[in-house]
């Protein structure tokens, strides 16, 4: 720990909570990256509105700070992006850890945060609802993301923010996606940049439309009807469903350098220049949106490409996974079950030619990852109902 962050102040694990009779739990959670506040801010902006108008309300709301550390010292991580953590390996080790074995900072937080969200979802006698709140290092309009599964798209349907399909399988060890696995209903959400106010209003739109689809908040507040504008309005003329096709992964060897003036969606046509790097110019391969342009130091993800979905594609995967026929799957040649993994299976494109990840998310299923020519994908838990407790 450097000499400069043990003289700022500590930052809490818990900012706050309102809890009013009894129903759904909505646990909010900001700054899994240390300098990315805004989603906290925004949470402390609801509640004290809520302490204000103590409103018909059935449940709690809880505000939680993911990367305390690294809040303390304003920045994305210490030794190690904690949002890329959370792998089912990694849950396992940090649980069964000794303390003498959490030197690490994130190693430490992510002890720490695996308790307080055991707790506080664990506790939540009805169905509990989760958001991932972030900002990004470029300026850029709101959207939000989630893993594919049924329930978490109804839930998204209620906020006017472009939706990003896919994007949340590009990134491992996620925080969304282990909160996901346990099968909560999640959201994750960018919200704009950094240090821009833009980004604490969208969050606390985010979350006022949550509480309300949610149930929790029992009447439509003029906050959740000005959210819905709100978001609406910073959408504008982009679409509502987007689906990531291409991650521009780096290494610190890469010497990448995005080159200047890309937000997210930006709509770029094919052969156009992104970025640079040690091996020349980094160009679109089709066109698309940009996503998360990367313009700091810290981070694997250069930027992401994303297509349109057509209305018509997510009625027909509604469709195919709601007739529960994804075990037709193992009949395609190429397509074998994991040995191991009972929701996974094992697909040989080199027999199996057709566009394998495209047919197997409309089924539900998450790329887990490729070994050559192998893809391994992996069935989403509690696509249609939630878990029983
Ligand atoms: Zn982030």
């Amino acid at each position: 720990m450097s000499a400069s962050s043990v003289l700022v102040q500590a930052v809490p694990r818990l900012v706050g909570r309102y809890a009013s009779g009894s129903g759904a739990k909505l646990v909010v959670l900001g700054g899994i990256h240390g300098n990315e506040p805004a989603g906290l801010r925004a949470g402390e902006r609801v509640l004290r509105r809520l302490q204000e108008l103590a409103p018909p309300f059935a449940g709690e709301i809880v505000v939680i700070a993911g990367n305390t550390r690294a809040l303390a010292a304003d920045r994305r991580f210490l030794s190690k992006d904690l949002n890329r953590q959370f792998t089912p390996e990694r849950v396992a080790a940090i649980r069964s850890s000794a303390e003498s074995e959490r030197a690490d900072p994130e190693d430490a937080e992510m002890f720490e945060l695996l308790q307080v969200l055991d707790a506080e979802l664990g506790a939540a006698g009805g169905a509990a609802y989760y958001l991932d709140l972030h900002t990004t290092s470029a300026e850029g309009i709101p959207f939000v993301l989630f893993g594919d599964t049924l329930r978490n798209r109804a839930f998204a349907d209620h906020v006017p923010l472009p939706i990003i399909l896919g994007l949340e399988e590009q990134l491992d060890g996620t925080l969304l996606e282990h909160v996901n696995r346990q099968g909560y209903v999640t959201l994750g959400c960018e919200g704009g940049q950094h240090s821009s106010p833009a980004a604490v209003e969208n969050h606390a739109s985010l979350i006022w439309l949550a509480l309300y689809h949610a149930g929790i908040l029992g009447t439509e507040l003029p906050e959740v009807r000005e959210a819905r504008v709100r978001l609406r309005r910073a959408r504008g003329s982009r679409p509502h469903l987007v689906e990531v096709r291409y991650r521009h992964s780096i290494g610190p060897r890469d010497g990448f350098r995005m080159e200047p003036g890309f937000s997210s969606f930006d709509r770029v046509a094919p052969g156009r220049l992104l970025a640079r790097d040690v091996r020349g110019e980094v160009r679109a391969r089709w066109a698309g949106w940009v996503l998360m342009p990367l313009y700091q130091g810290l981070g694997e993800d250069g930027f992401f490409l994303a297509s349109d979905v057509q209305p018509f594609w997510l009625f027909v995967s509604t469709m195919l996974r709601r007739a529960r026929l994804a075990v037709l799957l193992q009949l395609l040649p190429g397509v074998t079950r994991h040995r191991d993994r009972e929701d996974s299976l094992v697909v040989d494109t080199r027999i199996a030619r057709w566009f394998p990840l495209e047919i197997f998310h409309l089924f539900g299923f998450r790329k887990l990852r490729w070994h050559g020519p192998v893809l391994i994908v992996s069935r989403r838990p509690h696509d249609l109902s939630p878990p029983t407790r």
